[in-house]
């Protein structure tokens, strides 16, 4: 596979209004997006950092893999996002090496980002998103 840099890391939060506080008042970063996933059933707010993102997750439904994972695992990093090109060419290329995919084809991410998960079982433990932005 080939990917370039990590994209963002997405965190699992209970309430936006009680996270985005400490990301901007603490660490002096300033959010400059909110928005929800209706897919996803999320909302999202983003930070920057270099040339990372920070993506916050807030579910918006009781269902929503993220209320699942809060449930569970508690709060804290959800998922690494990497960013890559040809997007179906490295799910095919995952899928060769024996990853298994959550995602076989690519579907709309926040942003306007073309997004693809792989299973944490096979990623040695790290819910992985791969994203490309055919935008730029
Ligand atoms: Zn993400």
């Amino acid at each position: 596979m080939k990917v370039s840099h990590i994209e963002h890391l997405g965190i699992a939060v209970k309430s936006l209004d009680e996270a985005i506080p400490y990301w901007e008042n603490v660490l002096g970063l300033k959010c400059y997006a909110i928005e929800e996933v209706a897919e996803q059933k999320v909302k999202t707010a983003f930070f920057k950092l270099g040339q990372t993102k920070i993506e916050l997750l807030e579910p918006t439904s009781e269902d929503s893999t993220i209320a699942k994972f809060i449930e569970t695992r508690g709060i804290g990093v959800h998922h690494v996002a990497l960013a890559c090109e040809n997007l179906e060419e490295q799910l095919a290329d995952a899928e060769a090496h024996g990853v298994r995919l959550i995602d076989k084809t690519p579907r709309n991410g926040a942003e306007g980002l073309s997004i693809a998960f792989l299973h944490p079982k096979s990623t040695q433990g790290i819910l992985t998103e791969l994203c490309e932005d055919k935008n730029k």
